[in-house]
């Protein structure tokens, strides 16, 4: 969907001043295996864990709860892709990053 890199508020009219560039998951490179996006949110491995991890669109820690269960079903998808039916945790904890909602899919030990 071709997007306005000039455009500074999302659809909805939320400014996007200033986090483009401060925040990494607003940047939302593309530098690690990537899962997929929709409108809501994207997939990607983490970084930092090398994880998948699903981060909302948007700048903020409160989405919609429709759209966090969206987001982490999106994220169980890709989980169960690399890890299996079961094989994971679903870890909501904003360590490195508290102002940008997103989540973890974590591996149980054991996988070798
Ligand atoms: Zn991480
Ligand atoms: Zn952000």
């Amino acid at each position: 969907m071709g997007g306005d890199i000039a455009n500074h508020t999302w659809p909805d009219g939320t400014p996007r001043l200033g986090a483009g560039a401060a925040c990494e998951l607003c940047r939302a490179d593309r530098i690690t295996h990537w899962y997929g996006e929709d409108d809501y949110g994207w997939v990607a491995d983490c970084e930092i864990c090398d994880t998948p991890m699903v981060v909302w669109r948007q700048h903020g820690v409160t989405p919609p709860e429709t759209v966090v269960e969206h987001l982490v079903a999106c994220l169980s998808a890709a989980a169960t892709q690399r890890y299996g039916i079961g094989r994971f945790s679903i870890d909501r904890h904003m360590r490195q990053i508290p102002d940008h909602f997103h989540a973890h899919a974590r591996p149980h030990a054991s996988i070798s």
